[in-house]
């Protein structure tokens, strides 16, 4: 998918007489952010993006922040806004709503605003959520038959489990969205022949989730740093315990190792649907790019 996108991106500055910009805002400490940001930002700068990044202190107001996406709002030179959640706890609850729905649906290249996934509920043209959009790109790149397919999704969050249901449902599966209070979830996820497991519990969904041969999406990333943990998952001496040992914690996904056995194929973690989200969000910044500076006709 980079190496798609270098000759378009090449295109676009050329056409444009510029690169297509893409602005992260950082607010806060959080670790995790913090390396989610660094590497939004080094990939976009690979594919010859203007990437600039707008760090914040974890004291800012709400309103400091608002100022600053209605500013980019404005800046011509800028097609993708992306605000890197959680914003700190102490701009309210509401925050990240109240941030993400200031942003122009135009440069909302998560997906994130109430007209972009209004018209993703309508099956409209409008910018997707770069997790669950990439993950549609990977079955098609791989060419995993979606249509007519059971579907089911562990999760119900806004910027994943939510739209990926409604991509599969576009492209005719048969989907069912389950959650914490979905009653047999083992059962229920075994009539799935795509799983999808975006809930944020380390290797949660064990074999006896999966149907024998279906595809396995694992969205979930968790840091694990109990000892005992990393070897009931990978086994004493495995990889991952090595990487432990030098590291003090391992990365892994919601998706229990064990289900390899069963599955017919399944996404790694790490190196699946994370860098997959990003080459996804370089996509939708060019494609928003594109939708600004088209030629009037
Ligand atoms: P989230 O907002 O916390 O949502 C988690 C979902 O999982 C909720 O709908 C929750 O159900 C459900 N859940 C939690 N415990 C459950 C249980 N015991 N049984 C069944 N369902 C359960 O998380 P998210 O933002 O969607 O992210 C999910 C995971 O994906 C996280 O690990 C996150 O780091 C990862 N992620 C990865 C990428 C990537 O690029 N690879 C992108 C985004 C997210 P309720 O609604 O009932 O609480």
């Amino acid at each position: 998918m980079r190496e798609d996108l270098q000759p378009q991106v090449q295109q676009f500055t050329a056409r444009a007489g510029r690169p297509p910009g893409l602005a992260l805002v950082l607010v806060g400490d959080d670790p995790a952010s913090h390396v989610y940001v660094g590497s939004k930002r080094t990939h976009g700068t690979e594919v010859g993006f203007r990437v600039d990044l707008h760090q914040k202190p974890a004291t800012s107001s709400l309103d400091d922040v608002l100022d600053l996406v209605r500013s980019l709002n404005a800046d011509e030179s800028i097609d993708g806004i992306l605000v890197q959640s959680p914003l700190p706890a102490a701009m309210g609850g509401d925050a990240a709503r109240r941030v993400f729905e200031a942003i122009d649906p135009g440069k909302d290249v998560d997906g994130f605003t109430a007209e972009n996934v209004g018209r993703l509920v309508q099956n409209r043209d409008c910018l997707v959520a770069c997790t669950p959009a990439g993950i549609i790109e990977m079955m098609e790149r791989a060419g995993i038959a979606i249509a007519g397919q059971r579907a089911v999704v562990i999760g119900r969050s806004d910027i994943v489990g939510k739209p990926m249901a409604l991509l599969l449902l576009h492209r005719h599966a048969t989907v069912t969205i389950a959650h914490s209070k979905t009653p047999d979830l083992p059962a229920v996820a075994r009539e799935a022949d795509i799983l999808v497991a975006a809930i944020g519990r380390a290797g949660f969904v064990t074999p006896d989730f999966v149907k024998p041969g279906a595809v396995v999406i694992d969205v979930g990333m968790n840091r694990v740093s109990a000892e005992a943990d990393v070897v009931a998952f990978f086994g004493e001496g495995s990889k991952r315990h090595l990487a432990w040992q030098q590291r003090g914690s391992v990365l892994m996904g919601d998706v229990h190792p064990r289900v390899a056995d069963v599955a017919g194929a399944l996404t790694p973690v790490p190196g699946g649907v994370g860098p997959l989200t990003i080459a996804m969000l370089m996509r939708n910044t060019l494609t928003a790019g594109q939708r600004r500076t088209r030629p009037q006709t």
